[in-house]
């Protein structure tokens, strides 16, 4: 088969330049490894943003995949398919939400929450047309749609793309006063990530989410978690904002919801916000496919039967221990929850990218942030010698690009 450096060149070639990927060609995937079109392998520890919690190609997943695949994939949702029922059932009863509307892409669920907030804002708390305002954080990362990257902070993901869509306002995070002192009559919903992901995995103050939801309950603010990264097991709880406590009005899923077999979200909501949905609000042709949706449901059975939360919560604490315990002067911080770690390095002496490219060669793949953090979340499947095993690695690297 051609080589990494000619499908490189085709892809550099006759794509669009809008990504810089690592020099590596992955041509298959089982479980928690990768090859690549050269043969070598290389442990996953970022699944894919944390899409493939289950690991590459597993039996069960691909079963449902290609069973559905041969009997009914696609129909439109002007028809109901006889998947669809099962997975939102399914859905229900996991994470205890009335509803869900399924869509596809991370985005799809966040646009979906801020139409539902928005128009919860006019027909039921009185907010007057075209006024509702919703508060969102610093660093964030909610997706690519030109009305998610008008709130970001990110100079990169906006610089270019304007004009942007009004009704945004954004605090610091983890800053519970300063939601406090954002709230207008007009605001409608607090948007967040109950760790921010893209953002470098920064982890808000205890007590934080618990206080933002006092306060947007005082305040009738809607209180929406973004778990598209956070959610289905990856930082020990099923949903992220449980080590809080806290019951968000709305919840976003993606990633992991399709098995990393394909691309699947929701908006969750009890009826009193999910209510403001009529028929041809919204939707999309993609959306609650009986693909999607038999994927879905197994991934979610998947979830439950080999109690993946509780996986991720006790080989995530023992890998954020071993790691925190790696003595290197290129180490500012390590931080985590769940298999959703951060590792801050300091700048000055090591770039993460440079960081990622090493610890690739030793057949390690990660992802680097801001230059700053590397971060490791490997599939919630994998096994502490594979940990062990990257900890390992990751000290060695360390070691010798601090010489
Ligand atoms: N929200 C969060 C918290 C995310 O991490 C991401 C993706 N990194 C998204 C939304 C967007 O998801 P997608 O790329 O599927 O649109």
């Amino acid at each position: 088969g051609p080589t990494t450096a000619q499908l490189r060149q085709r892809e550099d070639t006759f794509g669009a330049r809008n990504y810089a990927p690592l020099p590596v060609v992955f041509t298959r995937g089982e479980g928690v490894w990768l090859w690549d079109v050269e043969g070598r392998r290389y442990l996953d520890m970022m699944s894919a943003y944390s899409a493939v919690s289950f690991g590459h190609s597993h039996p069960r997943l691909v079963r449902a995949l290609t069973e559905q695949a041969s009997r009914l994939a696609l129909t439109s949702r002007a028809y109901s398919n006889d998947r669809l029922p099962l997975m939102l059932e399914r859905l229900s009863a996991l994470l205890g939400y009335d509803r869900a509307l399924p869509v596809n892409t991370g985005l799809e669920a966040v646009e979906t929450a801020i139409k539902a907030a928005r128009k919860w804002a006019y027909k039921l708390k009185g907010v007057a047309d075209g006024q509702a305002e919703i508060i969102v954080c610093a660093n964030n990362f909610h997706g690519r749609s030109t009305t998610i990257v008008g709130f970001s902070s990110e100079a990169q993901y906006r610089d270019g793309f304007g004009p942007f869509a009004p009704g945004f306002c954004s605090i610091p995070y983890g800053d519970a006063a300063a939601l406090e002192a954002a709230i207008t009559p007009n605001t409608t919903a607090f948007l967040f990530e109950p760790i921010q992901g893209e953002g470098g995995i920064v982890i808000p103050p205890a007590g934080w989410l618990a206080r933002c939801a006092e306060v947007c309950r005082q305040h009738n603010v809607l209180l929406i978690a973004d778990e598209v990264q956070t959610g289905l097991g990856r930082t020990g709880r099923l949903l992220a904002c449980e080590h809080e406590g806290v019951r968000p009005d709305g919840v976003i899923l993606g990633k992991a919801l399709g098995g990393g077999l394909l691309p699947v979200s929701a908006f969750l909501a009890n009826d009193a916000l999910m209510q403001v949905f009529r028929p041809g609000d919204h939707g999309s042709t993609f959306g609650g496919n009986p693909l999607a949706a038999a994927v879905a449901d197994e991934a979610l059975r998947l979830l439950a039967d080999e109690r993946l939360a509780e996986r991720a919560a006790r080989l995530g604490a023992t890998f954020l221990a071993r790691l925190q315990a790696i003595e290197s002067p290129l180490i500012r911080e390590v931080r985590g929850r769940g298999l959703l770690i951060g590792m801050e390095l300091d700048t000055r002496r090591v770039n993460a990218r440079t960081a990622a490219e090493w610890l690739l060669a030793r057949g390690l793949m990660t992802k680097d942030t801001h230059d700053s953090v590397l971060r490791f979340a490997p599939p919630l499947i994998v096994g502490e010698p594979e940990l062990e095993w990257a900890a390992e690695v990751i000290e060695d690297a360390l070691a010798d690009l601090a010489t």
